[in-house]
């Protein structure tokens, strides 16, 4: 299969993702989190496609995307007064919600669970792409299985190409990690993902919320949100973090000495103190970091043994960050 690349404003290719979609294909497109991987969610085999193209374990469920409020009829049952509290807040943006499922959601995106994953992205182009489709698009990340999510449309070319007709290019996300999933399905809210909307602010809005929990393993098995059990986000060489670039120089200095290829993405202001060295510079700031820090991993990979990483600071959404860094680090 060749993979054809699109411009998200050429309206004429715009339809053309549509149709596509429509006819039971998968389409890689822009949200303002990460690149997702799209099908119809009520159609078994499209979603099957998804699986396949990214070698996704058929227990770990997807999110279902939609563009206005009123599609939430067909995709969930019992939805809680808090949800429309949130809904009002944060979306259209990078909140996931954990419904009861409506029975017209296909068993493929929930991966047989009774409930549902749903967010409103807020990126343009994704709006449009579900508008087009005239449904609710089941979309995980557009990246391999187990890889670094994708924050442009080269990195989507890079997992897929070959295995998905066509890839929808809207530039560079402006979020750059994957949303908050926020589990409503049971009495008290449960973080199960953190993202960009943090705890705090959620925790403004309907009062009671728990924090995630480090490790599913921790909570027990079956994990309440199946990602939760498998490594995620990874880079193809091995990932070290760091809490401070003093660290980070001993590191690297003996991986120069056992003759290894190493890479450390420092914050902007640890980068003077760390001359000499391979360095890929990362904002200090938790928004700026979380922009750059999957497109800087995947550039270590190509070219580095070793990835040797500062951590963000974890305030605000420096937490969801770390979090991903943890999961992806061997
Ligand atoms: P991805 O889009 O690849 O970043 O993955 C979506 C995330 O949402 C994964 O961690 C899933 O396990 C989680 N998820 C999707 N649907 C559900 C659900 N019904 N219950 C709990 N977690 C879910
Ligand atoms: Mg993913």
């Amino acid at each position: 299969m060749t993979t054809e690349i699109i411009n998200s404003n050429d309206k004429k290719s715009m339809q053309r993702a549509a149709e596509l979609i429509k006819d039971g294909q998968i389409v890689a497109f822009p949200t303002e989190t990460v690149y997702g991987l799209a099908a119809n969610a009520y159609d078994e085999s499209a979603v099957s496609k998804i699986f396949e193209a990214k070698g996704r374990p058929s227990d770990n469920p997807l999110i279902v995307h939609i563009e206005n409020i009123g599609m939430l009829d067909d995709i969930a049952v019992g939805v809680p007064d808090d949800f429309y509290m949130l809904y009002e807040k944060f979306m259209p943006g990078p909140l996931t919600v954990i419904l009861h499922k409506n029975t017209k959601i296909c068993k493929a995106v929930t991966a047989g669970l009774d409930t549902v994953a749903v967010r409103f992205p807020r990126h343009r182009t994704a709006a449009e792409l579900i508008k087009k489709s005239g449904c609710p698009l089941a979309a995980p990340s557009a990246n391999l299985s187990e890889h670094v999510s994708p924050t442009t449309a080269s990195h989507v070319f890079d997992d897929l190409n070959g295995r998905i007709p066509m890839i929808i290019d809207g530039g560079e996300c402006s979020v750059g990690i994957e949303s908050t999933v926020l589990d409503m399905s049971g009495d008290n809210p449960v973080i199960l993902r953190p993202g960009a909307i943090t705890y705090d602010m959620i925790r403004k809005v309907i009062g009671g919320v728990s924090e995630p929990k480090k490790d599913c393993k921790a909570v027990g098995f079956p994990a309440k949100s199946p990602g939760m059990k498998y490594r995620h986000y990874s880079p193809r060489v091995k990932l070290t973090l760091v809490k401070a670039a003093d660290a980070a120089a001993a590191l690297y200095d003996d991986a120069y000495n056992e003759g290894k290829r190493a890479v450390i993405i420092s914050r902007a202001s640890s980068v003077a103190s760390l001359g000499g060295r391979n360095v890929f510079s990362i904002p200090d700031d938790p928004k700026g970091y979380a922009k750059k820090i999957y497109a800087l991993l995947r550039l270590a990979e190509e070219t580095a043994d070793l990835i040797i990483c500062e951590e963000p600071d974890s305030s605000g959404a420096g937490n969801s960050i770390i979090n991903r860094l943890q999961k992806a680090a061997h």
